[in-house]
């Protein structure tokens, strides 16, 4: 049986809904490396409400660190292609302030691991995620044109640095496979605890939508799929039609069945609660939003003669083999490039452009 806490919440009063989520689902945190990831969706104000709000992360780091970890990570990696916009994300949101100094750009380093070959080979994925012993994600209570909504599960997907995120989003194709991959990045590390800011909400056209909605709760759980099955339906939504959580439950990953939930609090369906169209008609039908990925997902790197040496670090590094050396410098195949940018990072005169 999964749990699900629904507790009230302000911003301002909100270390206790957290206190009391981590009474309900303990942690051996103590003398362990926590890593926290918040939704940071890319630059914007905090009360826009579209990433977690700062006052959610800082009363978790404030109870974490009165457990005695022995490491406090605070991370994300913003937008569909973020290189270079990490921090200024994180500052602009006030995220920043509220990491307590505990930030670390996610975008710096990756783990390159197996993947499912229908989308690709191998996929990076941020090397703090993958060295977290206790990993906490903090969502945010949001539609999303393409996946309905986006919560817990959805929160993963910005476990891939880089420019992954677009060109996953290319080869996908189509909804229902953009919502099976989302469960697919989810598995590849799932989180040990999630408590989601439900304080204020968005609802139509997410997940930047100016529509927001004053719920003043806090959700807890120690499985995202039952947590998100406890979302949908406040938003009036039928969890089983939701393709990702489907494709999360075959997975094994947990159920969202009301038989298989206990929910601890209140839970109440929120009225006219205003959702995108299930299938993500909003985003697949958005001539823009289709020209920014296609665009985004072809970026691929190069690099520059004047400062590139030749000492062939991107070559080896790169983890499918895209890299060749050609008349002395690297040349991309660009078929084969995942577009996780580990050679631009790993170059040491930051001689890879990408364009
Ligand atoms: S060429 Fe660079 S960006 Fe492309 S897969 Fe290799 S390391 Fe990643
Ligand atoms: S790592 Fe940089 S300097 Fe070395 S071969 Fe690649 S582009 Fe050139």
């Amino acid at each position: 049986m999964h749990r699900v806490m629904i507790h009230p919440a302000t911003y301002e009063n909100c270390r206790q809904a957290v206190e009391r989520a981590f009474e309900l689902f303990p942690s051996d945190i103590t003398g362990r490396k926590v890593v926290i990831k918040p939704n940071v969706l890319r630059t914007s104000k905090a009360n826009e409400h579209i990433v977690t709000n700062p006052a959610v992360l800082r009363a978790v780091i404030d109870v974490v660190e009165t457990q005695g970890p022995a490491e406090i990570v605070v991370g994300d990696n913003p937008g569909l292609f973020n290189y270079g916009d990490n921090e200024n994300s994180f500052e602009q949101t006030g995220l920043m302030e509220a990491a307590k100094g505990y930030y670390k750009n996610f975008g710096d380093t990756s783990q390159h691991l197996d993947f499912n070959p229908g989308y690709m080979k191998r996929i990076g994925v941020s090397t703090e995620i993958m060295e977290a012993d206790v990993l906490i994600s903090l969502p945010k209570f949001k539609t999303h044109g393409l996946t309905v909504m986006t919560g817990a599960i959805k929160n993963s997907y910005g476990i891939l640095p880089g420019g992954q995120k677009a060109r996953l989003h290319k080869l996908a194709g189509t909804p229902e496979r953009f919502h099976e991959l989302v469960a697919e990045v989810f598995r590849l590390r799932v989180p040990d605890m999630f408590i989601m800011d439900a304080v204020v909400g968005m609802e139509g056209n997410g997940p930047a939508s100016p529509d927001l909605r004053e719920i003043g709760l806090l959700l807890a759980a120690d499985n995202g799929v039952a947590m998100d099955a406890v979302v949908a339906r406040m938003m009036g939504l039928e969890p089983a039609r939701l393709r990702f959580l489907q494709k999360a439950k075959e997975l094994g990953l947990g159920d969202f069945d009301e038989g298989a939930i206990e929910i601890v609090g209140k839970m109440e369906v929120l009225p006219d609660f205003k959702v995108p169209p299930l299938g993500g008609e909003a985003i697949a039908a958005n001539a823009q939003i289709q020209e920014m990925m296609q665009a985004k997902s072809q970026v691929r790197p190069t690099a520059d003669r004047e400062l590139c040496t030749g000492c062939q670090a991107c070559v080896d590094q790169c983890p499918v083999e895209a890299l060749s050396m050609k008349e002395e410098v690297p040349v991309v195949e660009e078929e084969t490039c995942i577009a996780c940018f580990c050679c631009q990072e790993i170059c040491p005169e930051k001689a890879i452009r990408l364009n």
